[in-house]
């Protein structure tokens, strides 16, 4: 018997095919789809549980990257809303800095915590628009889904909900794992992000197919990582070491970005705009 063909989730290509029994890599959108996935529900905490203060610092210090990467577009937001908010991080470096901060996730511990921290408004639950909170309604705002929407069946639908509730000059942050990284290239499918969580990586192509079907306007895409040491100096003389003329390369073409962010790349980002 042949076995089933399998659809993209992402592009909706019909045949995708399979590389091996574990994945298969869509030609036409280049999303790597998990075959060895299982349903998972995240109420009780499946997934993430509430981290220890050692893993909470390492997470803090993701978010303020990523909220250095997002800094040129952010002047005159108000509001930030975090889908998928896991434990807070996000939320916890935002609140210094917009008026409201809102986090949404389905993992019911982990609201509980973000709750205890008093810094933002949590709601248990998926992403629901008439449920963010009336003062942070309808202010220029910040939505955020970062590494989410590899967890799900269709990463488009959430983000069409998302750019429905967006107004004009409103932002989306979208991250996820990347397939085409230095991790996966070297550890494969003993990637700890290749995971039974994760129903799919994406490729830059990938993401650039879903920015162009989200409807927004990108002012931003890229690569980026964040692992303990990867922004080390260690980390920065191994990859000139490893990869000096790629180094040399990196260092003219970086920007805002660490060398580690565009050498090893294992996460991509966009940033969209509501026009
Ligand atoms: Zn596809």
């Amino acid at each position: 018997m042949t076995p089933a063909a399998i659809e993209c989730p992402l592009c909706g290509c019909p045949d995708v095919p399979r590389r091996d029994v574990h994945s298969a890599l869509c030609p036409t959108c280049g999303l790597l789809l998990n075959l060895d996935t299982t349903p998972l529900d995240y109420a009780e905490g499946g997934g993430q549980a509430v981290p220890d203060p050692s893993k909470m610092r390492w997470r803090l210090e993701n978010a303020r990257r990523r909220f250095a990467l997002l800094d040129p577009w952010l002047g005159g937001i108000e509001s930030f809303v975090d889908i998928g908010c896991g434990s807070g991080e996000m939320l916890e470096v935002a609140s210094s800095r917009f008026a409201h901060c809102v986090g949404f996730d389905t993992n019911r511990p982990l609201i509980g915590h973000i709750r205890a921290g008093g810094r933002a408004t949590a709601v248990s639950g998926r992403f629901d628009a008439a449920a963010i909170p009336a003062e942070a309604a309808g202010k220029p705002t910040l939505f955020a889904l970062s590494h989410v929407i590899e967890h799900l069946d269709r990463p488009l639908a959430l983000v069409r909900q998302v750019t429905d509730a967006m107004a004009p000059g409103d932002l989306l942050y979208i991250e996820v794992p990347l397939h085409t990284g230095a991790s996966f290239r070297q550890l494969g499918y003993r990637w700890s992000l290749w995971n039974r969580e994760h129903l799919m990586l994406f490729s830059p192509s990938a993401l650039a197919y879903l920015a162009t079907a989200s409807g927004l306007q990108t002012l931003g895409s890229g690569t980026r990582i964040f692992a303990r040491g990867s922004h080390s100096t260690k980390t920065r003389l191994k990859l000139l070491a490893s990869r000096p003329l790629a180094f040399l390369q990196a260092g003219l073409n970086k920007g805002r970005h660490s060398f580690a962010d565009v050498m090893i790349g294992d996460y991509g980002y966009l940033v969209l705009k509501k026009s």
